[in-house]
């Protein structure tokens, strides 16, 4: 009897338990606390960026920084088509529009000729997504958000590490934000941050964040805030994680590397580049992509009964039946449909052996080859 492997498990054997008993011996376990502090400059340091507010989650990130935007009913948000619904949830729960825009069709990143065609003189904001680990091509948005004026909120949820042209993701957007849920490459379990440069909207998200506390007086409210603050406990494993990011990048390479060494050569198959002119990927996920939605749910039904987890693409935004009936202008993404349907991801747990990622690789070639 084989074991079963699931797409992904966290590795939690560098100083996580050290910390977390330290949040236990001092009593720090709320949101008060040293971890946070240092978490948040870790990743502050990482991303060249001077603010960082770690928060509950990646998605109370991307809500909190489209709340601190101070966005209107009418303006509008341009989102690539394929990404977590977190994205346009959170422009929607701003009171705002999301627009979704097209995927360029190498890197699954946002496509900036559509983005382009898709600002209106009500959009406000752009959502660069880094997915599956490799970098969107931020020269081309930065041109487009200065020309326009929009702000650009960074999701560098996948991105820990990542760079584009030599500069980290992370460090693009008025606000950048991250998850560290915990199939991300630092994982603290649940929780998030905002990055940023800029001051005002720095204190905005903080302030957002802990239940809109007024300065002059405590328990006193002029606005409706939330509770999105992390704990101790979440920023003392998050530290830890963070401190073996370079570690986790290079191990994710390899494994790619033994993958792609399967997969190259199967016709049917498409799978990412491991470089390109701008980025390095750092294969948050390692994915394939198939001939037809027909093809991929018959090869996730087959790898299951080889014990070989898998999991699909993000489902296009635009076709989300949750969105239908809300008056958003819904047009057809052709190539964020076609990816998002014929994609899926396998296995990539920091603690797969070589031995394993062979195994892995060779059982889902021969799949691929008899589909
Ligand atoms: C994971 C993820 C998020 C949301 O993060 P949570 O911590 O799960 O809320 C947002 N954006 C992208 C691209 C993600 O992959």
């Amino acid at each position: 009897m084989s074991k079963f492997y699931p797409v992904n498990e966290p590795l939690l054997d560098g100083n996580e338990k050290k910390y977390l008993n330290e949040c236990i011996e001092t009593g720090w376990i709320s949101s008060e606390g040293p971890f946070v502090k240092k978490f948040e400059e870790g990743m502050a340091k990482l991303c060249q960026r001077e603010f960082a507010v770690a928060l509950s989650s990646g998605t109370s990130a991307l809500e909190l920084a489209f709340k601190a935007l101070d966005l209107k009913e009418d303006d509008e948000v341009i989102i690539p088509g394929l990404t977590i619904i977190s994205c346009s949830n959170a422009v929607i729960k701003a009171g705002a529009k999301p627009v979704f825009c097209d995927i360029d069709p190498v890197t699954y990143c946002i496509d900036p000729k559509d983005l382009e065609a898709k600002i209106t003189d009500k959009t406000k904001a752009i959502l660069p997504v880094h997915l599956y680990g490799l970098a969107c091509d931020m020269d081309p948005i930065l041109v487009i958000a200065k020309k326009h004026n929009l702000y650009i909120v960074e999701d560098a949820a996948e991105a820990h590490g990542l760079t584009y042209k030599g500069k980290p993701c992370g460090s693009f957007g008025d606000i950048s934000i991250f998850s560290f849920y915990a199939n991300k490459l630092v994982s603290c379990g649940e929780g998030g941050m905002a990055l940023t440069n800029n001051e005002v909207l720095f204190s905005k998200i903080k302030f957002l964040k802990d239940q809109a506390f007024e300065t002059q007086r405590r328990f006193l409210h002029n606005e409706i805030g939330h509770n999105m603050r992390m704990t101790n406990l979440q920023a003392a494993v998050g530290l830890a994680q963070l401190e073996r990011l370079e570690e986790f990048i290079e191990k994710k390479k390899k494994m790619a590397a033994i993958y792609d060494s399967y997969f190259k050569d199967i016709s049917h198959v498409t799978i990412a580049p491991s470089k390109n002119e701008y980025c390095e990927n750092i294969y948050w996920i390692y994915g394939l992509v198939l001939e037809s939605e027909e093809q991929c749910l018959l090869a996730q039904k087959k790898l299951k009964e080889a014990k070989i987890g898998s999991r699909p693409f993000f489902y296009p935004l635009n076709k989300q039946p949750v969105y239908e009936n809300m008056n958003l202008n819904l047009t057809n993404l052709p190539i964020t449909e076609k990816i998002a349907l014929n994609g899926f991801y396998i296995p990539g747990g920091l603690n797969l052996t070589e031995e394993e990622i062979h195994y892995i690789g060779k059982t889902v070639a021969s799949i691929l080859k008899d589909l």
